[in-house]
């Protein structure tokens, strides 16, 4: 993080990263009648491990690659978000979503050091998350 003084850091990039990702539910087609977007319970079982994430950062501040690259690399709490949506049913931009993280930089600065479930106080595992995304990649390939 960058330090502004003592241990108070400014968490502006941070903030911007998780922004980056459109953590937010994007479609294409409206809602049907004016009603919610059903999810089956087992598609909703999928944003198990991500959902409760609070944005602590300790994933991110804990983790070598960003302390390199804080300004490129999106870090594991920004990129759990991403994979959030990416895995969530209702949304409609998951291609869209994958292209936008597509990057040497943004993505695949993780080298699966793994801090990051080490540090996460809700026990959660973006590393995991990030090999998910880069998965969908391999996937989306053979399609
Ligand atoms: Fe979210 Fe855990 Fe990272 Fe905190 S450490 S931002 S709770 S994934």
């Amino acid at each position: 993080m960058f330090v502004v003084k003592d241990l108070v850091v400014d968490m502006t990039n941070f903030y911007n990263q998780y922004k980056s990702v459109e953590p937010w539910l994007k479609r294409k087609s409206p809602a049907p009648a004016g009603k919610e977007f059903v999810q089956s319970k087992k598609d909703r079982a999928k944003l198990d491990g991500m959902y409760e994430c609070i944005l602590c950062a300790c994933c991110s501040t804990s983790c070598p690659s960003y302390w390199w690259n804080p300004e490129s690399y999106l870090g594991p709490a920004a990129l759990l978000h991403a994979n959030r949506w990416i895995m969530d049913s209702r949304d409609e931009y998951t291609k869209e979503r994958l292209d936008a993280v597509n990057d040497e930089f943004k993505l695949y600065r993780c080298h699966t050091i793994m801090n990051c479930a080490r540090a996460c106080p809700k026990g959660l595992n973006p590393g995991k998350q990030i090999q998910n995304i880069k998965v969908a990649f391999g996937s989306r390939n053979v399609m």
